[in-house]
């Protein structure tokens, strides 16, 4: 399916929808769309199916975090199955027969997708794990790689995640002849209703271990720490997310691995202030720099220098742009620009001498520089007397 329609689209909800909203609109769009109901309509069956997906993403808070940060992308690690085994038919259109009752959810799910509605398979796949690593602002210029220890869930070394201790076995279950499923076929007023759940003998996996790994206790995981080496791209921002794919937990039963996440948090500095590709820097001028012009050296985040052309004239709080001195886009190769912003700085202090030049400045500019005698209380008082 190369043009997937987007999930929020598909259910004709907004993208802060919340739970019953999104409930609420599903099951509308399905009473509509149910291939029992909407028989003239070819495509009817085609729309279930997308509704029903799209549902089964939105209502899994997990899923659908996933959907809002990756798109259709972040859906590749489930399959259909998983995204259905989700839905809740029974708490959705409980009280709602189709098609006379022959028959409800649950085959028309096995009749669509070939299994049933119900879960009928534990979810395996391992978890995803997640992480924060802090980098700095230089780190954040050139890309760096983190070495990270991460401890996760892995394959047992010692029964290679079969869970039977090595030359034992495991037999196969009695209660569901190893399929590791039970039908169950209920008789309600509203229909017969056929779900397919996994065995509570076996709890779905169809084999039973008689004598469990001594290494994992019969789990097939062990907790393992491992170096893993996080390689961080140039660019990336506070909250920005990478994916170590196979690196969360391993599954169970040869499903898939989970993934580890990573979320970057930038640490503050002391010298540049960062939004987005760009760095500001405050620089403190003279009075004189600002009135004759003057070339001053600034540091630069690569750890150099370069040069800020100050005119003569220069105003405070003027900036200045140094092209190509700030930080790489994440996907793109151009770099951002260094904003050095210039704060005129009066002296606190001055030496006679100092003294003796600015009031000659001053007559020579015309300026009168006078002292007031009377400051501002003397005033009140003078304004009280008369
Ligand atoms: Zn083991
Ligand atoms: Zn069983």
């Amino acid at each position: 399916m190369a043009d997937k329609r987007d999930y929020y689209d598909v259910l004709g909800v907004d993208k802060n929808a919340d739970k019953k909203t999104i409930k609420k609109a599903y099951r509308k769009l399905a009473m509509k769309y149910h291939p029992d109901v909407n028989k003239d309509d070819p495509d009817a069956e085609e729309k279930f199916k997308e509704l029903s997906e799209a549902y089964g993403v939105l209502s899994d808070d997990e899923k659908r975090q996933r959907y809002d940060q990756f798109g259709h992308a972040g859906m590749d690690g489930f399959s259909q199955e998983d995204i259905f085994n989700n839905i809740n038919f029974e708490d959705i259109f409980g009280n709602f027969s189709f098609g006379g009752g022959q028959g409800g959810f649950g085959s028309i799910f096995e009749d669509l997708f070939g299994f049933g509605g119900a879960p009928n398979r534990r979810n395996d796949r391992g978890r995803d794990i997640a992480h924060t690593i802090d980098i700095t602002l230089e780190e954040v210029a050139n890309g760096v790689s983190k070495d990270l220890d991460i401890t996760h869930l892995k394959s047992c070394p010692h029964c290679h995640g079969e869970r039977s201790e090595p030359g034992t076995s495991s037999k196969t279950c009695t209660s569901c002849n190893g399929s590791g499923q039970v039908r169950q076929v209920q008789n309600t007023p509203l229909g017969q209703f056929s779900t397919v759940s996994p065995c509570p003998q076996c709890k779905g996996e169809g084999k039973i271990i008689e004598t469990p790994c001594t290494e994992c206790h019969g789990k097939g995981l062990t907790r393992t720490t491992n170096k893993i080496s996080i390689p961080i791209p140039a660019g990336v921002e506070t909250g920005s997310r990478l994916r170590v794919a196979g690196e969360g937990d391993d599954g169970l039963n040869g499903a898939p691995a989970g993934d580890l996440y990573i979320t970057i948090n930038v640490l503050h500095h002391d010298l540049f202030e960062r939004n987005g590709q760009h760095l500001y820097y405050d620089l403190d001028i003279s009075y004189v720099q600002a009135c004759l012009g003057s070339e001053v050296e600034v540091p630069t985040i690569d750890g150099g220098t370069a040069t800020v052309k100050i005119p003569a004239g220069t105003q405070t709080e003027s900036t200045f742009k140094l092209r190509g001195e700030g930080i790489k886009h994440v996907n793109w190769s151009g770099k951002g620009n260094l904003y050095v912003k210039v704060h005129v700085v009066v002296p606190k202090k001055l030496s006679d001498k100092q003294r003796d030049l600015l009031k000659e400045f001053a007559d020579v500019s015309g300026e009168e520089i006078s002292h007031a005698k009377t400051g501002f209380f003397d005033k009140v008082k003078e304004s009280l007397n008369k």
